[in-house]
């Protein structure tokens, strides 16, 4: 799946209320996260969201500190590779 659109159309979350992926405290997310562990495109929703700087909300089946978290992981982890060349 190529560009936003085609995964989006395959979105778990389509016919869903966009208010679930954005609850009021980041710890209310059980059933948002719920809901991307059984979607198919989970992944190119993530890359999406941290490509696209999104501060706010459940995407890909994390939390805007669990993405934060991932980046800060990708980043060290290119760190240490370019280290070693
Ligand atoms: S991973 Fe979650 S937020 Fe992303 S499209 Fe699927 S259900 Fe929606």
């Amino acid at each position: 799946m190529a560009s936003t659109e085609e995964w989006q159309d395959h979105a778990a979350c389509r016919d869903v209320p966009v208010q679930l992926f954005f609850p009021p405290a980041e710890h209310e997310v059980d059933e948002a996260k719920a809901m991307c562990a059984i979607c198919e495109v989970r992944q190119p929703c993530l890359e999406y969201a941290i490509a696209a700087g999104e501060r706010f909300g459940v995407w890909g089946g994390l939390t805007p500190q669990e993405r934060r978290s991932l980046i800060a992981k990708r980043r060290s982890r290119a760190r240490a590779e370019a280290a070693r060349t």
